[in-house]
């Protein structure tokens, strides 16, 4: 049903995105690719339902049940990977025994323990283990990071030396990495960094972007289709709500269950609501409060499209004084890796989401 409001896990739920759902199927065999794209653009959906599709023994580690901390430490990776590693231990007999020497791993029953004590169990040991059973088996063991931006709020702990080993030396073990993608790729597995683990190695990238207006047309008209609506109202609601897939699918709900009059104020809510808890963290997380009027002034100016002059502009008549290059700088970048804005062809800026207009209002 298009319009669950939950990620997709079968690929006959999907709607569109013919093309990642190949790239993604021909590229399972890569030791890393990554799913960059848009907040619910549909990125965990993808994976999922591809996965699931081809059959793939997996691990899914779901970081964004992360996303309200303020910080993690490894006991809280280790939870995850933990229960995670759990569920192929039941599915496949036969893991278990590959775990039973590690350090800082106890075996009960039919059940994996981790410790992060003085003992403690260390990622790399555990990717060992999966790759030692499935290269066993002749098989590939898909290792799922989703919304992986959130690790770098992980005290204590670096996982890309694991992944870097992996990548190296684990033939039967391969990495999806999904989030948006300044903070993943750059931030996070800092691909492109001399000094870091993982800079050079090579891998697959998977776009999701928002639907453009026909797509997402005929997403509401064939997710009414199944509801048995015919609805005809598929322009002004891209016009309202732009072509996220995430808050399309949720117009769609709503609309099932509490009909037309309430869809599109509710879902403007519930998407001004998430948008506007992603912006206030962004500005509480990263220590960037004292400059709060500022991120608003240059998102506000960027709402129909913005030159960098526009923007510096903006900020000087804002402060009634100089405003430095390297400071528009540091605004306007740090903005585009969180997508906020987006680049767009002729250097303009634009708001990653037309929803956020609203949020000063
Ligand atoms: P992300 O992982 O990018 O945040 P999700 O996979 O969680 O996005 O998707 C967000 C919402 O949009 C979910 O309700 C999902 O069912 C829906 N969705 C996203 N893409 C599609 C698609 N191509 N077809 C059907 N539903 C989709």
């Amino acid at each position: 049903m298009l319009f669950d409001p939950r990620p997709k896990e079968k690929l006959k739920d999907i709607f569109d995105r013919e093309n990642e759902v190949e790239l993604l199927k021909r590229s399972l065999d890569s030791p890393l690719i990554i799913i960059s794209g848009l907040r619910r653009t549909g990125k965990t959906s993808l994976v999922k339902s591809v996965l699931n599709e081809v059959k793939a023994i997996h691990i899914f580690l779901d970081m964004r049940r992360f996303e309200n901390r303020e910080y993690i430490v490894y006991k809280d990776f280790l939870g995850v990977l933990e229960r995670e590693v759990n569920s192929i231990t039941k599915k496949w007999k036969g893991v278990l025994d590959h775990f039973k020497a590690v350090k800082g791993v106890s075996v009960a029953g039919m059940s994996l323990s981790f410790s992060w004590g003085k003992e403690r169990t260390e990622f790399s040991d555990v990717l060992s283990s999966l790759n030692d059973w499935a290269n066993e088996k002749g098989r590939n063991v898909t290792v799922v990071i989703d919304e992986a931006q959130e690790l770098m709020k992980l005290k204590g702990y670096d996982v890309l030396p694991s992944i870097a080993y992996a990548f190296d030396n684990l033939r039967n073990v391969n990495f999806i990495i999904t989030g948006s993608e300044v903070r993943v790729k750059t931030k996070f597995l800092k691909l492109e960094k001399e000094n870091s683990p993982l800079y050079g190695r090579a891998h697959v990238e998977v776009n999701v972007n928002t639907f453009d207006k026909e797509t997402s047309i005929k997403f509401l008209e064939k997710g009414f289709e199944e509801q048995g609506i015919n609805f005809r109202k598929g322009e002004e609601v891209y016009e309202g709500l732009g072509g996220n897939p995430g808050w399309l699918t949720y117009y769609g709900y709503v609309y099932v269950k509490e009909g037309d009059g309430q869809a599109m104020e509710y879902t403007r809510m519930y998407a001004r609501k998430l948008l506007s808890k992603e912006l206030c963290d962004f500005l509480v997380e990263g220590g960037r409060l004292g400059s709060k009027e500022r991120y608003l002034r240059v998102l506000e100016t960027c709402k129909s499209g913005c030159s960098w002059k526009d923007i510096k502009n903006a900020l000087e008549a804002l402060e009634g004084r100089e405003v430095n290059d390297g400071t528009v700088h540091t605004i306007l970048q740090n903005l585009l890796d969180y997508s906020f804005l987006v680049l767009e062809g002729k250097g303009k800026y634009f708001l990653a989401d037309p929803l956020m207009k609203e949020l000063n209002d």
